[in-house]
């Protein structure tokens, strides 16, 4: 069982801030970017992940969303995790959020 940490980047550990509003012109997001190329979004309630995660694609594709809809599973890795945005930790917050990150698998953009 995983304990309450601080929010870290699931791809390259550094650690990150709390997310953050973000207008893509087309669409609101609630997220951020690591210095990884990984992406993050929240989900306040974690009642639409499917929704979130359709998000954190499109955010991931700098707003493409015709190129997040025609994206290759391996292409991408993902995770998610239970998020506290008021302690700004993961694991076992007890809060009901969800943060869900992304980052795309380029081969010629293969760091670390
Ligand atoms: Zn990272």
């Amino acid at each position: 069982m995983a304990r309450a940490r601080p929010l870290q980047c699931p791809f390259c550990d550094n650690y990150l801030a709390g997310p953050v509003d973000i207008n893509m012109g087309t669409m609101d997001i609630t997220g951020g970017i690591c210095i990884c190329g990984a992406i993050y979004v929240l989900d306040r309630t974690a009642h639409n992940l499917g929704e979130i995660f359709m998000d954190a694609l499109t955010f991931v594709c700098r707003g493409n969303i015709d190129k997040a809809l025609s994206m290759n599973p391996e292409a991408y890795e993902s995770a998610d995790y239970d998020y506290d945005i008021h302690s700004n930790m993961i694991g076992r917050t007890g809060s009901a959020g969800k943060l869900v990150f992304v980052r795309l698998i380029s081969d010629k953009n293969t760091e670390g």
